[in-house]
Formats: structure tokens, sequence, C-alpha cells
């Protein structure tokens, strides 16, 4: 079973999950991708629903005519990081803190053609994936052993995708990622002092100085981060406040939808078919815990929930994993920019 192990000296997590043991080849660059080429023995294919774990949800096809049941359809990973089954056990071994690997890992399956991308989706197409992200968000929240839900999506054998078939996943954890419990603090400490959200102060500050916004609709707004980590780093927010993206109705989700293609053409024609790692940040699960210093009772009024999403077109090294900065060549103001000049339909100059 694996493991939640906690550093005091890093303050970092990691997962132990000896189940996904990879051989020692298997540490070597990074292959081609893995993907099977002919739809047959593609095991996210339409007709292959038995090479997968039992389905957890799908929704139906939105054309049926095209020969599938679904459109979106949810399984369990074949090879979790976490598993659903026992208690969570918090123990102390030694100085370090142990959290037993009870959590779910999903696959969401984006659509039943093998070959198309996110980026391919309709409007209509991608509203489907973000109403199944928000439909398993609900579900975890009533495992109570759960506190945090993260939907991450891989793509391309660069940013960690073995497979294809475009897909996200979720990972559901008994604790809340250090990286969510910074910004949730981050966020609290900012409300707590002015009673406004830092989200939303934010929003207002980017739009006036228009330099990094790279997409803004009447619904949302997609900006490079002034101290973007990485080269084209972008954020995608509503720009209404709220916090909790599994309370947003389907037109908050189709305005979501708009936004995230538009970016995502975009991303593709500038560079060139990128690999990408786009992750949602939201509320944690709301289950009470008296007498526990994280304190949420503000929560609804200083968090705002947002897609974050970088290319991976750049590598961490030395300097970057004993430091913990970046080094980011690309000047936020000029990847939006370039975002803001590219051709929607991701066809055009790309940036080089
Ligand atoms: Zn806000
Ligand atoms: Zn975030």
């Amino acid at each position: 079973m694996s493991e939640l192990r906690y550093c005091p000296i890093t303050n970092r997590w990691a997962i132990i999950a000896p189940e996904r043991r990879l051989r020692p080849l298997e540490f070597l660059v990074p292959g081609p991708s893995r993907s099977p080429a002919s739809p047959e023995l593609d095991p996210f294919a339409p007709g292959n629903e038995d090479l997968t774990t039992p389905e957890i949800f799908s929704l139906p096809a939105l054309d049926p005519a095209k020969g599938s049941r679904w459109q979106v359809r949810v399984f369990a990973n074949r090879f979790p990081a976490l598993r659903v089954e026992g208690e969570v056990v918090r123990e102390g071994v030694g100085l370090n803190d142990c959290v037993s690997g009870v959590g779910a890992h999903e696959v969401i399956v984006e659509c039943p053609e093998p070959s198309r991308e996110m980026a391919d989706l309709s409007v209509d197409e991608l509203v489907q994936v973000l109403v199944a992200w928000r439909a398993r968000i609900v579900d975890l929240r009533r495992d109570t052993r759960l506190r945090y839900v993260l939907i991450f999506k891989n793509r391309g054998t660069e940013a960690g995708a073995s497979i294809d078939h475009a897909h996200s996943q979720l990972i559901a954890t008994p604790i809340i990622p250090s990286l969510v419990a910074q910004e949730l603090k981050s966020a609290r400490d900012h409300f707590r002092r002015k009673e406004r959200c830092l989200f939303c102060d934010l929003i207002q500050q980017e739009v006036e100085l228009g330099a990094r916004v790279a997409i803004s609709t009447d619904s949302h707004v997609a900006l490079a981060p002034y101290a973007s980590a990485l080269p084209f780093e972008t954020w995608i927010l509503p720009r209404r406040h709220a916090h909790d993206f599994a309370r947003a109705d389907d037109g908050d989700l189709r305005g979501t939808a708009i936004v995230l293609l538009d970016l995502l053409r975009r991303l593709r024609g500038l560079l060139q078919d990128p690999p990408y790692n786009l992750v949602l940040h939201t509320a944690p699960s709301p289950h009470p815990r008296p007498g526990h210093p994280d304190d949420w009772s503000t929560i609804e009024h200083d968090y705002h929930w947002h897609l974050e999403l970088v290319p991976r077109i750049s590598r961490r090294a030395g300097f970057e994993w004993g430091s913990g900065y970046t080094i980011n060549p690309t000047a936020p103001e000029e990847a939006a920019r370039f975002l803001r000049e590219a051709d929607p339909d991701g066809a055009g100059p790309s940036y080089s």
C-alpha cells in the first residue's frame, strides 16, 4: 500500500507508491508515446471498455450516430498512486509524519475518438469534460476521509502522458496538497487584512494594466502571472468571485470551456503543439475539522477557483531543484502579447 510521507525539513509531502514501481530501464529518457496506433488496441476507445477497470461515471454521447455510447467516461487508474480502500491512519515515524495512501486515482477520457486532443473538441464537447470533472468532485467529497480532489491533465510524453487518447486524471488525497495549502493560506491572510479576495484584486489589477492579459471574455480572463515560473504559464479565472468549481453552473462551465479552448488553440499554433500540464485549483472538501489550525470559515469569500496551464517547453535543472526558484526566459508580458496576437484557430506564425 502506498503512503504519504512528510519531510519536516523541506515542508514537502511525497506519495511513496510501490505499486507504480518502474523497472530501472523505465527511468531512462522518456521514449516515444506508448499509445497504440490502431483504435482496436486503444484501451480508452469505445468497444474496449473491458480493457479498463469498471466504469465509475459516464456522460452519454452527444452524437450516438458516431458509434459510441458515451461522450466522457471515468474509471479508476489501473496503476493507482492511491487506493480507495482502507482507513486513513496518521502516524509519526520518528521525526516524520506518515499518512496511509488512501485516496482515489481516476482517469477521465475526454472524447470517444482516439485521435482527437482537448484542443480539437467543440465547445459543447469540452463542456461535457468539465461537467464530468464537477460531478466527480461532488461525488468524492462525500467521502469524509478525503480532503482534496486535484484534477489535472498531462498532454504529451514530456508532460507525463503515457497514452495519447485525450484524457485528464483526478487524485483525491487525505491531506491538502502543499501547493494548494500555500495558496489557501495566502488568500486567507489577504482576506483577513483587507476583507477582499486576493484573486479578485489580482483580476482587477491585471485587467486595468492589460499587459499580462492573454484572453478576456465577459465571464473569464486568461492571464500570464506576474512571476510566471515557466514560459507561457497561463491562469484562467472566472471574473465573478467563486471559490468552488464544484458549484459552477452550466453557464459558468460553458464560459470556462470557451476560454480554455481558445487558449489551447492559440498555444498549439504558437508553440507547435507543445506538451503541457493543466491543473484545476479549487476549494478543499468542506469537511469540518474541529480544533484543526486550518480554518476554512471564510473560504467562500477568500479563495477563487482557477485553472493553471504550463507548456512543458523548458526543463528543471540543478539550480531550480536546489533553490526552488525557476528561471523563466520568457517575460509574462511577452507571452501574453504573443497569445493575444496568436491565431485563435491554432495556425499562423509560431514563436521561436
Ligand atoms: Zn475572488
Ligand atoms: Zn493555483
